[in-house]
């Protein structure tokens, strides 16, 4: 059901003292335009899939000890269907050894990618160390414990040389923020081999959209902030139930006022998910129909994608609350990247390509929603004032705050919002071009680039973007998104076409050079 939120706005630019009455918001766009779906169906796709991957062809040759576990069929834009697989060697998930296979909707096989890593053959797979004992090991990487889960042995792919490893989950604290560690224990040495964190902290500012209409649930005296046509989407505090209310209209324009807050944060994630589903061809935030809750009036100075949900803060001086569109859909392009192949991979480079997913998933949302409270921009928590220095991050240029514009070798220790810069600045490059014209902004090219790139348009970037994500492996670097990239924006506009050239320039612009085996832009 949709009914009217009543919501008047509060316009904090650099004053938190300014209350405006904004008009009413426009219906939300293409609220009532049908699915996107692919041709074809996904029993077609799979059994199409699953044939490439028993007839091993192109990239999905494997070791007679080595099988592949199809885990999810996922529809897309262009009529495709991207099939994920995990790998196993002799019985045992291979962390790393990860594939997608790319199928039309007549059926027809038109790529494969696998995540790259050496043979796991010879690897022992028995365990000396117990799993007990690595989750001892494992909880070592935390300074407080919440929760544990039984590990998992695996074969690790990732590193130089494939080993036996205990994936355990442990949760809690680190740093004074949430973390969820998976921690990869050597199971013969117990040394810790490799770890990520699923916890994904942004920054964000505080927006208000006026009086908007959000997906509610309800009748009669009994209402809730479920949303009930996206499901799995819904907003509360921090127990994790949604918000309850007696009638269907919610919020009072405060900044301090938390059900308003979740006013804005269902607004922007359902911007979102409708953004997903008419320019990507995208069912849902993962893909396959459903969402993640939000949560609101989290005590600190910041948000979080925790993995399973969202979660919000506030700005340093406590007037607003971190859920304007770019915040909101930045945490959500975090459970995109998480639920699209290959899953989140470990290393700043990879945490890197997740932010900068964070980061463009919010660009593209707010151009989506094109709500005259938040102009489409390329700037991150651009009117937050988070901590009273304005944006957090600049996409156009990156280094304007600090971080770094081009790729070198130093990014795979860089730290992971700063590690998206390069990424940030490609998305601009391409979408923009580096002298877009019309008031927008010039963006620098790397030294070594080429001498100009010409814009696709915001929305064709996106697509091409998506397109790459829908062909992630979990070791995913910059040099693997240039390459999908360059594989999405043929398969969507063909090899002869300004979309090829134009990708192509845009990763030359931020120093990603082209592979040799790079199919050419004929
Ligand atoms: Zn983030």
């Amino acid at each position: 059901m949709k009914f009217r939120a009543l919501l008047t706005a509060v316009v904090g630019i650099t004053t938190a003292t300014t209350t405006l009455a904004l008009p009413a918001d426009a219906a939300p766009p293409g609220a009532a335009q049908p699915q996107q779906v692919a041709a074809g169906d996904p029993a077609q796709a799979a059994a199409a899939a699953d044939k490439a991957v028993s007839s091993q062809v192109d990239e999905l040759t494997r070791g007679p000890d080595e099988s592949y576990n199809r885990v999810a069929v996922t529809p897309g834009a262009s009529e495709m269907y991207y099939v994920s697989y995990e790998r196993t060697y002799k019985g045992l998930p291979m962390v790393g050894g990860d594939a997608v296979v790319v199928v039309d909707g007549a059926g027809k096989v038109r790529d494969t990618v696998a995540a790259t890593g050496p043979s796991p053959r010879g690897v022992a797979t028995t365990a000396t160390i117990s799993a007990e004992q690595a989750t001892e090991t494992a909880k070592t990487r935390l300074s407080r414990v919440d929760d544990t889960a039984a590990p998992r042995l695996v074969v690790l792919a990732w590193g130089e040389q494939p080993v036996l490893t205990w994936e355990a989950v442990v949760s809690g604290i680190l740093d004074g923020k949430p973390s969820i560690q998976h921690v990869f224990v050597d199971a013969r040495t117990g040394k810790i081999a490799d770890s990520y964190d699923l916890v994904r902290a942004g920054t964000g500012n505080s927006y208000y959209y006026g009086q908007v209409t959000i997906g509610t649930s309800g009748s009669g005296s009994s209402y809730s902030l479920t949303d009930t046509s996206r499901p799995g989407i819904q907003c509360g505090g921090q127990n994790g139930s949604a918000y309850t209310g007696t009638d269907d209209t919610w919020g009072n324009s405060s900044g301090t006022n938390l059900e308003t807050a979740c006013v804005d944060a269902l607004y922007s994630v359902q911007r979102e998910w409708d953004m997903l589903r008419d320019w990507l061809g995208r069912n849902g935030i993962n893909g396959n129909g459903r969402g993640f809750p939000a949560r609101v009036g989290l005590n600190a100075v910041n948000a979080y994608w925790t993995g399973s949900y969202t979660n919000f803060g506030h700005n340093q001086a406590n007037t607003q609350q971190a859920t304007p569109i770019d915040v909101v859909a930045h945490e959500f392009g975090h459970a995109i990247f998480q639920t699209t192949p290959g899953g989140a991979g470990s290393g700043n480079e990879n945490g890197g390509l997740n932010e900068a997913t964070g980061d463009i998933f919010g660009a593209i949302t707010e151009a989506y929603a094109a709500n005259s409270n938040d102009p489409a921009d390329y700037l991150v928590g651009e009117e937050v004032n988070l901590v009273g220095q304005g944006p957090i991050r600049n996409m156009y240029n990156p280094s304007a705050l600090g971080d770094p514009n081009c790729y070198s070798s130093s990014i795979p220790s860089t730290e992971v919002h700063a590690a998206a810069g390069p990424l940030n600045h490609w998305f601009y490059l391409l979408a923009e071009g580096n002298n877009p014209g019309g008031g927008k902004p010039s963006s620098p090219i790397c030294s070594g680039g080429p001498s100009s790139v010409t814009g696709v348009g915001i929305q064709t970037a996106a697509k091409i973007f998506m397109g790459a994500l829908n062909r992630k492996t979990s070791s995913w670097r910059y040099a693997n998104v240039r390459a999908a990239s360059v594989a999405a924006a043929i398969e969507l506009y063909g090899a002869n076409s300004a979309q090829c050239r134009s990708t192509k320039a845009a990763w030359s612009g931020i120093n990603v050079v082209a592979a040799s085996n790079e199919p050419a832009c004929t």
